[in-house]
């Protein structure tokens, strides 16, 4: 997608703060962190949310969820946790259509979303 923000971030046309780089995934640091540890996981490949990965294409997100665990206990904070959020079209809040997933860290949150 050539317009997509995430895609460009993806290419290195837009530069950001990568925390995770394998074939399949990204990970970096979100630009409006809302906690002391905030990361934005994506896979390269581009879908607009989750309901746009076909099925068969679905073990991206486990590979995601693996890349995330292997950040949380490298960077120290697996032990006093975390919260994952997916933002899924316009009711769900999600205001940039490439998929990802928010990792975010380093201070208790409340239960309540
Ligand atoms: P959403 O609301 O779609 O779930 O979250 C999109 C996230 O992307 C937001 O938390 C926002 O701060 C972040 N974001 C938007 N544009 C950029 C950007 O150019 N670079 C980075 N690193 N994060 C961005
Ligand atoms: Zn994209």
């Amino acid at each position: 997608m050539s317009d997509c923000i995430f895609c460009k971030i993806v290419k290195g046309e837009i530069p950001s703060s990568k925390v995770f780089e394998d074939d399949k995934v990204l990970g970096f640091k979100d630009i409006y962190p809302q906690h002391p540890l905030h990361y934005l996981f994506i896979p390269k490949k581009h879908y607009t949310s989750l309901v746009d990965m076909p099925h068969e294409e679905a073990d991206v997100m486990a590979h995601i969820f693996r890349a995330m665990k292997s950040v949380a206990e490298k960077e120290g904070f697996s032990e006093k946790g975390f919260r994952n959020v997916i933002n899924t079209g316009t009711w769900g809040g999600q205001t940039v259509f490439h998929l990802h997933v928010h990792l975010m860290a380093g201070h208790e949150m409340s239960p309540k979303f």
